[in-house]
């Protein structure tokens, strides 16, 4: 019996994350997975800060997570410090993990609302153990005993995404995959049924497949370049379409998080490695030229730079089809969404599990295309409606770019969720995808959109001020009781830090 041949086209993050998961878990004596990718092309190099759904993915591989956080120069990260979002001063951060301990009926925040409203509350951060001890540079692993303070979190990392995919590629290659260097200059259809048939390199070299993975980035070679499966541009809600990038040496004290810190048109990044750190300008060019945002950039640094600037230019959307004929776009090739919830790695990795669930035996498929592309439609527009909502409730009003963020239509289905929110305090709750009611409450209240109304039943609560009280204690307590982040991580050096925590994802999301 002959092969069941798979090209995977690209080897940046996407690419090496594909050809890793799918070495791991199609039988080698049925299936030959090649990877193609072009050291002059070069990849996109970004993409450094995680959410926890990395962890799934890599004990899915059973990578071990010390080995993976030493080999990738990777840091922990409790969330996302949002910073001049709601207006200029403001600060709070989007945790992994929940706000205050939900009453018996009663979620936390509807009590905090009603205590608001007296003036006895602390801000909203400070009931979350995660934002706080990422605010004092703290971390150990969370607990998985249900009844501790230290199970109210989980977390992620800050990676090199360029030693991550060596570090992938070394995995995948140990399985049996075939890497080609080189570029593709031609792809060749079935005149029969419309399917790829092969890729032809630019020294004639015919490289051919039963079923392909265009992992290519932007330029979406297979999908869009042969296959022409049409762009839902959505710029007009997400329009940020440039981004300039550089690494600078080492801050210190190490954070446990990434840094967002809106600007004038835009926002910039700054991500914690453990030997240099990543820096970025994600803005509109609309309302800021280039070379001032690279000038802005290069004057907002901690440290000094290590290396150029990079600039990247990109259209939020998605493929209408990210399954088309025998080709599926993973990665940039099947949509872009700004990094501003650290959100393109776990689009990578939800589409390689469903193409795992729905991998193909042959070359016609319709069904598993159908279910895997309104799988992948689905993800893309529950993020982007996240991410809509933090440009949409800026209430700044020294720019032209906010000024067009907090008037602009947004889609109608994160009109309802706003609406539904300020009304009753409460969160539109989906069974599918990303971001639950703690990732929503940190972004609303965060960023000051206060309801108008909460849950009744906050009267039947005795001593509520009380029980804040002793919670933001507990909290204060517990942070003091964890270690330096830096700390922490020095140990992972020396393997003194024990067995990390299994994955779980019930504080933050699906998968
Ligand atoms: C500014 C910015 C910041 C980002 N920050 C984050 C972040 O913090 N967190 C996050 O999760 N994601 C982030 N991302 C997204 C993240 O960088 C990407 O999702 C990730 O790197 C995957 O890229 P990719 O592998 O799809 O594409 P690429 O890295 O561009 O790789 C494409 C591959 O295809 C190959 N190729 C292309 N054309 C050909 C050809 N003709 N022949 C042969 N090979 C070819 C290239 O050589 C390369 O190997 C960010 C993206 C941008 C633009």
């Amino acid at each position: 019996m002959s092969l069941f041949e798979v090209v995977i086209i690209g080897g940046g993050t996407a690419g090496w994350m594909t050809a890793a998961a799918l070495a791991k878990f199609l039988p080698q004596d049925t299936h030959r997975i090649t990877l193609v990718e072009s050291e002059l092309i070069g990849t996109v190099g970004v993409g450094e800060a995680t959410i926890p759904h990395i962890r799934y993915f890599n004990s899915m591989l059973e990578i071990d997570e010390n080995d993976f956080v030493r080999s990738t120069g990777a840091t922990y990260k409790l969330g996302i410090q949002f910073e001049n979002w709601g207006k200029n001063g403001d600060s709070y951060i989007h945790p992994f993990g929940v706000h205050g301990r939900d009453f018996p009926l009663l979620d936390f925040h509807h009590c905090w609302l009603k205590l608001r409203e007296e003036n006895k509350v602390l801000p909203f951060d400070n009931y979350s153990l995660a934002s706080m001890a990422a605010k004092h540079n703290k971390f150990m692993y969370p607990t998985e005993d249900s009844q501790s303070i230290f199970s109210s979190y989980t977390y992620a990392f800050h990676i090199d995404a360029g030693l991550y995919a060596r570090y992938l590629r070394r995995y995948a290659e140990a399985l049996g995959v075939i890497r080609r260097e080189g570029k593709i200059a031609d792809v060749l259809l079935d005149a029969d049924n419309g399917n790829i048939s092969s890729v032809v390199f630019d020294d004639g070299f015919t490289l051919q497949g039963n079923f392909f993975i265009d992992c290519s980035g932007f330029v979406g070679l297979l999908i869009e370049g042969t296959l022409k499966a049409g762009y839902d541009n959505w710029s007009h809600w997400l329009p940020c379409d440039s981004a300039v990038a550089v690494p600078s040496e080492k801050v210190l004290p190490l954070r446990p998080y990434t840094r967002s810190i809106a600007c004038e048109a835009g926002w910039r990044w700054q991500i914690p490695l453990q030997h240099r750190t990543g820096n970025g300008y994600v803005y509109c060019s609309k309302y800021i030229s280039d070379d001032d945002a690279k000038d802005q950039l290069l004057q907002n640094l901690d440290t000094p730079a290590l290396a150029d600037v990079r600039q990247l230019k990109f259209t939020a959307g998605r493929r209408y089809e990210s399954w088309k004929k025998n080709c599926v776009a993973i990665g940039l090739s099947g949509g872009f969404l700004e990094p501003l919830e650290s959100t393109s790695i776990y689009l990578i990795q939800v589409a390689i599990m469903k193409l795992l669930e729905l991998f193909p035996h042959s070359e016609e498929n319709p069904l598993r295309r159908l279910y895997f592309n309104k799988f992948m439609k689905t993800e893309y527009e529950l993020i982007r409606d996240f991410l809509i909502l933090h440009y949409r409730l800026n209430s700044k009003s020294d720019s032209a770019f906010w000024n067009y963020c907090a008037t602009m239509e947004i889609p109608s289905s994160l009109e309802r969720k706003m609406a539904l929110f300020e009304d009753t305090a409460h969160v539109e709750h989906y069974s599918l995808g990303l971001f639950m009611r703690p990732s929503w409450l940190a972004v609303y209240l965060g960023q000051g959109f206060i309801p108008k109304e909460y849950d009744l039943r906050t009267r039947h609560v005795k001593n509520l001020d009380f029980r804040l009280t002793d919670f933001d204690n507990l909290i204060k307590n517990s942070v003091a009781a964890m270690p330096d982040a830096q700390a922490f991580l020095a140990k992972i050096h020396g393997d003194e830090v024990g067995q990390c925590p299994a994955a779980t994802l019930s504080l933050y999301g699906r998968n």
